[in-house]
């Protein structure tokens, strides 16, 4: 385990810590990777401007539609840019804040709220209801496959799924036989 990750830090990502996390609830069970795409500005693939988002550097006067998420503070522990190029913010022993108001129901059927307490968000550059391409999706089995090793249990959920009405990330482009199938 200690030759893919370093104190909740994966090895194969360019890591970019970002100061929007904090603790996790102690003693709590990491069992849910939530999936999530974004784009900035909308539809706009490469510029950097998520990076710079999850770590406060993104120049809200240089786009229109930067004025619209003006000051907010939000993170996820992974990006994976469309070249599959993967990003690590928040180390995943901390809570990255990805989810927002959210709620989970798992095999245990008990409904848990704040997904962020026990969740990894992963964060694919994409708009939804659009396709990704391959190289997201093989750095993407790539990542699950390290977190497979360090988390046991875990359950793959796309945002819409945990905030739905307020959400669409992924949305319908996202090919969840194809996560399942690279998974096992
Ligand atoms: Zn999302």
């Amino acid at each position: 385990m200690d030759a893919l990750w370093h104190d909740g830090w994966y090895r194969f990502a360019r890591h970019f810590p970002s100061p929007n996390f904090g603790e996790r609830p102690s003693n709590t069970d990491i069992d849910l990777v939530v999936i999530h795409s974004i784009s900035l500005p909308p539809g706009q693939y490469g510029g950097g401007h998520i990076q710079q988002l999850f770590t406060n550097q993104l120049d809200w006067d240089t786009h229109p539609y930067f004025e619209s998420i003006r000051d907010q503070k939000v993170s996820a522990h992974f990006l994976i840019e469309r070249t599959g190029a993967l990003w690590q913010f928040v180390s995943c022993h901390d809570r990255a804040w990805h989810a927002g108001a959210s709620s989970y129901c798992g095999h245990d059927k008990v409904l848990r709220t704040n997904c962020n307490d026990f969740s990894i968000g992963i964060e694919l550059e994409g708009v939804p209801g659009e396709t990704f391409t391959d190289a997201q999706y093989e750095s993407l089995a790539s990542l699950n496959a390290a977190l497979s090793h360090a988390y046991k249990a875990l359950d793959f959920v796309g945002h819409e799924d945990i905030a739905p009405g307020r959400k669409d990330d992924p949305g319908s482009g996202f090919d969840w036989p194809r996560l399942k199938r690279e998974i096992g």
